[in-house]
C-alpha cells in the first residue's frame, strides 16, 4: 500500500475507534465524523487537485476505500455516495458545475445520489421522476427516490430522472422547498448509513442546476454513476473481508476445543483458507479494475462489474463463513463478524445485483466471442 495513505488511515481509524458497533446499532453516524472526513477531501479522494481534491490514483482511492470498509461499512456508503456524486459532476457537469459543486464536495458538504423508485429498480427505464423546464431559468422536479444511501445526512441530492426527452442529473438541496427525506427504518445493514425515501414535489431550481445543462441518454448516464458506485462497492467488499479474515483467523487461533486451537481443526481449517482465497481474489479484480481507470482504459466499465460482482459474492459468502467459525462469540449483533454478514448481504443487491452483474459479464463474453 503506498506510503502516502498512512495519515489517512489514522485519521479514519481515530475517527471510527471502537463506534461501529454503537453506529449500526443507533442506526446513525454522528454527522460530525464523516464531514470532517469530506472537509479532508478524503470521501471523494478522486477528485483531482484542480477541483479541490486530493487526486487519488484509483488504485490509492480503492485501497483507502478498502480500509473504511475494514473499519465500518456504514461509513464507506456514504463516502461511495459522496463519491459517486462527485464522479458524476466530474464528468458531466460543465466547467463552472465541476467547479463550484466539486469545491462543496471536498470540504465536508455531504451528498447522495438516487436512481431507484418504486417501480425502476434493476430496470430504472421504468424511472418517472420528472425534470421540466419552467420558462427560461427554471426547472421543476416531481417524482420519489427510494433507499437513497445517505440522504439522511446530505445537503446536496444528485436525481437521475427524465428530461427534454432524454434523461439528466439534477443537484437538489435537500433544504429545497418541495424536498422530504424520510429514513428507512431498520434496513438489515449498512444500518448507519443514512438510507431514506425521498419525494420531491414540485421543487423549483435555477436551470444551472441540471448537469450539464441538456438531457442527455438515460444509459450514458447511468452507466457514467453506476460505474464509481461499482467501484467503491467492490473495494468496499475487500475491506470487509479483510475485517472478517483477522476476526476469524485470531479467534480460531485462541479459541481451544477437543485441546487444539480451532484453527487445528481441518474443516475449521479450510473456512480460513477459503477466507483468504476470497479476500485475494476480491483484491485482484479490485486492483485490475483500478489500473483500467488510471490508465482510462475503456475496458474500465467491464472490469469494474466483474470486480463488483466477486467482491460482493466473496464478501456474502466470506462474512457468513466467519460468522460460522466464531459461532456464539461472533452471534450478537453488533459484533464485526455479525455485522459484515448483514451488510455483505446487502452488496449482493445494490450497484447491480449478482443477477444483473451475471447478465452484464455474459453479454461481454457472447460480444467477446463474436468479434
Ligand atoms: P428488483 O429490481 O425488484 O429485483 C428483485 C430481484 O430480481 C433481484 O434479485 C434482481 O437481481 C432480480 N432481477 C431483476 N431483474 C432481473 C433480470 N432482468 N434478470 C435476472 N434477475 C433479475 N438506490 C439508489 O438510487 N441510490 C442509492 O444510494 C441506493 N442505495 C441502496 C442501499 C441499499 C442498502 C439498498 C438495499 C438499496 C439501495 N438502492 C439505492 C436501491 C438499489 O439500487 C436497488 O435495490 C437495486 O437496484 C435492486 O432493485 P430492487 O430492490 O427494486 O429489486
Amino acid at each position: 500500500m503506498p506510503d502516502r495513505l498512512g495519515g489517512e488511515r489514522a485519521l479514519v481509524d481515530s475517527l471510527v475507534a471502537d463506534h461501529a458497533e454503537v453506529w449500526d446499532l443507533a442506526g446513525r453516524i454522528p454527522v460530525g465524523v464523516p464531514r470532517e472526513l469530506g472537509a479532508a477531501g478524503l470521501l471523494c479522494a478522486q477528485v483531482p487537485a484542480a477541483f479541490g481534491g486530493l487526486g487519488f490514483t484509483s488504485a490509492e482511492n480503492g485501497e483507502f476505500t478498502a480500509h473504511v470498509g475494514s473499519r465500518c461499512s456504514s461509513l464507506r456508503s456514504v463516502m461511495t455516495s459522496q463519491g459517486m456524486a462527485a464522479w458524476t459532476v466530474q464528468r458531466l457537469g460543465d466547467r463552472h458545475q465541476r467547479e463550484s459543486l466539486l469545491a462543496e464536495l471536498t470540504s465536508g458538504r455531504l451528498a447522495a445520489v438516487g436512481f431507484s423508485e418504486p417501480d425502476a429498480g434493476s430496470d430504472l427505464s421504468g424511472m418517472r421522476t420528472e425534470i421540466r423546464r419552467e420558462g427560461d431559468d427554471t426547472v421543476v422536479v416531481d417524482g420519489h427516490k427510494v433507499w437513497m444511501t445517505a440522504a439522511c445526512y446530505a445537503d446536496l441530492l444528485v436525481v437521475i430522472g427524465r428530461f427534454d426527452g432524454g434523461a439528466a442529473a439534477v443537484v437538489v438541496p435537500a433544504s429545497a422547498p418541495g424536498v422530504q427525506v424520510s429514513k428507512v427504518a431498520d434496513p438489515l445493514g449498512c444500518r448507519a448509513a443514512g438510507h431514506a425515501d425521498v419525494t420531491f414535489e414540485r421543487v423549483r431550481l435555477p436551470v444551472s442546476s441540471v448537469l450539464g445543462g441538456v438531457g442527455q441518454s438515460l444509459p450514458l448516464l447511468l452507466t457514467t454513476a453506476l460505474a464509481y458506485g461499482r467501484f467503491s462497492v467492490a473495494w468496499g467488499c475487500v475491506g470487509i473481508l479483510r475485517a472478517c479474515l483477522a476476526a476469524t483467523a485470531t479467534h480460531a487461533a485462541h479459541r481451544t476445543q477437543s485441546g487444539i486451537p480451532l484453527a487445528r481443526h481441518q474443516l475449521v481449517g479450510r473456512h480460513l483458507a477459503e477466507l483468504l482465497v476470497d479476500e485475494r481474489t476480491a483484491a485482484l479484480a479490485c486492483e485490475r479494475a483500478s489500473r483500467c481507470w488510471d490508465r482510462g482504459s475503456p475496458d474500465l466499465v467491464i472490469e469494474t462489474v466483474l470486480a463488483k460482482h466477486v467482491s460482493a459474492r466473496n464478501a456474502a459468502r466470506g462474512a457468513a463463513s466467519a460468522v460460522q467459525v466464531l459461532a456464539s462469540a461472533g452471534a450478537q449483533d453488533g459484533h464485526v463478524v455479525a455485522r459484515a454478514y448483514r451488510d455483505a448481504k446487502l452488496m449482493e443487491i445494490i450497484e447491480g445485483s449478482n443477477e444483473i452483474c451475471q447478465l452484464l459479464l455474459a453479454e461481454h463474453a457472447v460480444a467477446n466471442a463474436a468479434s
